[in-house]
C-alpha cells in the first residue's frame, strides 16, 4: 500500500521531473533517436546516434511505452553514453540529458484544471519505473523543497508527508495533527479524500471526517427512511446537527450520500469498493397515497445521474381540494408525493402540473333527456384518449438552481384495483425527473449540494444544450424520450415561494 500510495502522492510532483517530462520528451523524441545496444545493461559502450529529421523522430515517438522505457535507461547509464555536442542544448554532466531551463518554469505554469494537471502529470510517468526516494528526493536542494512546502495546501502536504520518509522527515508530522484543527476541515477531508482507492473495506464518513469500517460490506441495500439501516458504525449518527448528508426522493424515501460514494467507488476502482449499481433501482407504491415510483440510477462520465418516474391516476375536473389531495403529502410536510429537487416551490412547475390536469376530457354532466343524450354521445364518440398538452405543460423544463429536468405527461394506464372493467384504464399523471448528483467525492460537491438547496449552481451555463434526460435515457435506447423543448421551470429566477408561484 505503502508503494502506491507513494506514487499516487508524488503526482504533485510530476512537472519537476522534467527531464522525462512531456515537453522535453516530445521534443526529444522529434529530433532525437536514442538506441541503446543490447548489452547497455553491462554497462558496456552504448551507442547513441542523434537524427535532426523530425520523420524519424515521429517514428520513434510511436514506440510510445517502450521508447520511454529504453530513454530513462539511456538516462540511467547517462554516464556511459558518449556525448555527441553536435547540438546546441547544454548537457546535464551527470546524465549527458540536454538541460533546458525554461522547461521547469514552463511545468510550473498552470493553465488548465486541477484534474487536467493530475492527469497531464501521471500521463508523464507512464511507463517509467519509480525511483527510490531518497534519489527523487536528493534531486533538487533542501532551499528548494522549502520553498516548494510553502506553496502547498494543507492536504497537499499531508499527502506529500505520507509518501515517504525524506518528504516526511522535511515536513515532519505536524502536517498531519494540523488537519484535526476545526478550521483544516476541509483539508482533513481532501486528504483523506485520496485514500479512497486504497481502503475498499472502509468508507469516509464526512460528519465524522473518518474511514469507518463497512459493518455490511458488499451487502448494502438502500432502505425506506423509516428502516433503520446503519453501514458502518458512526457516533454522529443520531446527531441532528452533523448527520450524514442525504438526498429527498419521494415520501419515506431518500438517497444517503454514502450510497453515492458506494456506487460510485464500485465503478472507480474495483467492485469490492463498493455495491453494483442495478442493487439501486426501486419500484414501490406509496403506504398512504396514490403514487406508484419507478427509480434508477446510472454513472455517466463518473456523476450519478437518477431517474425517478412518478405516476398516479389522476379524475378529470378536480377542484383545488382534490388537486392538493393528488398532489401534496400532509405526511410529509407537504412536498409533492412526486420526486422534486429543492426548489420546487419556486417557478412554474406546479402551475404546469395543475395545466396538464386541467387537459383530461371531462365526461358529460347533468339529468333529464340533455343529460342522458350527451352521455349516449360521450359513450360512442369517446374523446381520443391520448391527450396532446399545451404548450405551457409540454416542454420539459429545467431547475435554473439545480441540475434537475422534469417532463409532465398525460398517459393511458390499467388500473388493475378498480373493479369496473370498463373503467380499467385511465388517465394517470406521470412526472419523470432526472438529476446529476454529482461525482460522490464530498457531499460539498456542486450538484449533490445543489440538488439539496445548499450550494449556488447554475444549471443553463453548467450544462448548455446537454440534457441530463438525453444523457440518462441515451444509456439505454436512443427513442424513448421525445424530443421535447426545454424550457426553465424558473425563467425569472424570481424567488417567491409559497405565496408567489401559486404552488399549493
Ligand atoms: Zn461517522
Ligand atoms: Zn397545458
Ligand atoms: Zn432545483
Amino acid at each position: 500500500m505503502a508503494e502506491v500510495t507513494r506514487k499516487g502522492s508524488l503526482g504533485f510532483f510530476n512537472p519537476f521531473k522534467s527531464k522525462s517530462g512531456s515537453r522535453s520528451n516530445s521534443r526529444a523524441s522529434s529530433v532525437v533517436d536514442f538506441k541503446i545496444g543490447n548489452d547497455a545493461r553491462k554497462g558496456s559502450l552504448a551507442t547513441v546516434t542523434l537524427k535532426k529529421t523530425s520523420s524519424s523522430g515521429r517514428s520513434s515517438r510511436v514506440g510510445s511505452a517502450r521508447n520511454s522505457v529504453d530513454h530513462t535507461r539511456a538516462s540511467r547509464h547517462g554516464s556511459t553514453l558518449a556525448n555527441d555536442g553536435g547540438d546546441e542544448w547544454e548537457r546535464d554532466a551527470q546524465t549527458g540529458e540536454r538541460k533546458d531551463h525554461t522547461e521547469l518554469l514552463h511545468s510550473l505554469a498552470h493553465r488548465g484544471s486541477t484534474e487536467e494537471l493530475v492527469d497531464r502529470a501521471e500521463a508523464m510517468f507512464l511507463g517509467i519505473p519509480p525511483q527510490p526516494a531518497h534519489d527523487f528526493f536528493a534531486r533538487l536542494p533542501r532551499s528548494v523543497w522549502d520553498r516548494v512546502m510553502q506553496s502547498l495546501s494543507p492536504a497537499d502536504k499531508a499527502s506529500l508527508a505520507f509518501s515517504c520518509k525524506p518528504f516526511r522527515d522535511l515536513l515532519g508530522t505536524g502536517v498531519w495533527t494540523n488537519l484535526n484543527s476545526p478550521e483544516n476541515r476541509d483539508a482533513k477531508i481532501e486528504f483523506l479524500g485520496h485514500l479512497d482507492a486504497h481502503l475498499p473495506d472502509h468508507l469516509l464518513c464526512f460528519p465524522c471526517a473518518v474511514y469507518h469500517v463497512r459493518s455490511q460490506k458488499g451487502n448494502e441495500i438502500l432502505r425506506p427512511t423509516n428502516v433503520s439501516n446503519p453501514i458502518f458504525e458512526c457516533p454522529n449518527v443520531f446527531n441532528i446537527e452533523n448527520r450524514v448528508s442525504r438526498h429527498r426522493i419521494t415520501v419515506g424515501r431518500a438517497l444517503p450520500f454514502p450510497f453515492v460514494q458506494l456506487i460510485l467507488r464500485a465503478q472507480k476502482y474495483s467492485k469490492d469498493h463498493g455495491i453494483p449499481i442495478d442493487s439501486m433501482s426501486r419500484r414501490y407504491k406509496d403506504r398512504d397515497g396514490e403514487w406508484t415510483h419507478q427509480t434508477r440510477y446510472v454513472v455517466v462520465e463518473g456523476h450519478l445521474l437518477v431517474r425517478v418516474i412518478s405516476s398516479a391516476f389522476a379524475t378529470p375536473a378536480l377542484p383545488p381540494a382534490g388537486l392538493r389531495r393528488l398532489l401534496y403529502s400532509p405526511s410529509d410536510n407537504f412536498n409533492p408525493f412526486f420526486s422534486v429537487c429543492s426548489h420546487w416551490r419556486d417557478g412554474n412547475l406546479m402551475p404546469a402540473i395543475k395545466c396538464a390536469l386541467s387537459h383530461i376530457p371531462k365526461p358529460p354532466e347533468g339529468s333529464g333527456i340533455a343529460g342522458t343524450a350527451a352521455k349516449v354521445n360521450y359513450h360512442f364518440h369517446r374523446p381520443h384518449p391520448i391527450i396532446t398538452l399545451c404548450s405551457e405543460c409540454r416542454p420539459m423544463r429545467r431547475c435554473p438552481e439545480c441540475p434537475t429536468e422534469y417532463l409532465i405527461e398525460l398517459k393511458v394506464q390499467e388500473d388493475r384495483s378498480d373493479p369496473d372493467p370498463r373503467k380499467m384504464f385511465k388517465h394517470a399523471l406521470v412526472i419523470t425527473r432526472w438529476s446529476d448528483l454529482g461525482d460522490g467525492t464530498s457531499p460539498k460537491d456542486p450538484e449533490w449540494a445543489a440538488c439539496n438547496g445548499e450550494g449556488e449552481y447554475d444549471s443553463f451555463s453548467s450544462l448548455g444544450r446537454r440534457a441530463i434526460a438525453g444523457t440518462f435515457e441515451s444509456q439505454f435506447t436512443v427513442d424513448q424520450i421525445p424530443g421535447q423543448k426545454m424550457i426553465s421551470m424558473n425563467p425569472d429566477k424570481v424567488k417567491l415561494g409559497e405565496k408567489g408561484h401559486d404552488w399549493y
